[in-house]
């Protein structure tokens, strides 16, 4: 519980970034400490011990949580990319955003009924994350579950994304 406060201690608040209002957690400090990105790493995969063959991670910082969760879990990796980054036929899913849309993808031949793991560094309103349990439900996968170092209280994202671990509020 003490390594946790410790990691939790690393990410920082940053007031008005990217937009005057929005208060950005910063991950970058938590990942720079070998103890404190070792305790997130097996705090964010403790409850899912066992249950995933593959952690899916979403650009851009959900890649940087996702390598060390596939070593550490000892499963394969699926990266979840913004659209048109991927060079074989995926799947898209679009979403909207605060201002406008996104579209994220994702490679369409990974085998049907892999379990997969979500994971991404923050759980805002959590359209990203509704749109990628989307994207893998189009392909016949079974998301296990969805985790993230920091759910932001208050955007709705749980009411969206229903089965997310947050190792952390805020
Ligand atoms: P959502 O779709 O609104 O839940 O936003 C989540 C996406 O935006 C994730 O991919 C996050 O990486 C990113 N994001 C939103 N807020 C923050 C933040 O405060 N810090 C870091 N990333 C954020």
């Amino acid at each position: 519980a003490d390594s946790l406060a410790l990691a939790e201690s690393l990410i920082v608040s940053i007031p008005d970034y990217p937009e005057r209002g929005i208060v950005f957690r910063d991950i970058t400090p938590l990942l720079a400490d070998a103890a404190g990105l070792r305790t997130a790493i097996d705090a964010l995969i403790a409850p899912f011990a066992g249950t995933f063959d593959v952690v899916a991670g979403v650009e851009a910082r959900g890649f940087l949580l996702a390598g060390a969760v596939a070593i550490t879990a000892g499963v394969g990796l699926v990266p979840v990319r913004k659209a048109g980054k991927l060079p074989r036929p995926a799947a898209s899913v679009a979403y909207a955003l605060e201002y406008g849309e996104a579209t994220i993808e994702v490679h369409d031949d990974i085998a049907p009924g892999t379990r997969v793991l979500l994971v991404d560094d923050v759980l805002a309103t959590g359209g990203t994350l509704a749109a990628a349990h989307e994207l893998f439900a189009v392909l016949g996968q079974t998301v296990v579950g969805t985790a993230v170092l920091m759910e932001i209280a208050g955007l709705g994202g749980r009411e969206l994304v229903s089965d997310v671990h947050a190792v952390f509020q805020g």
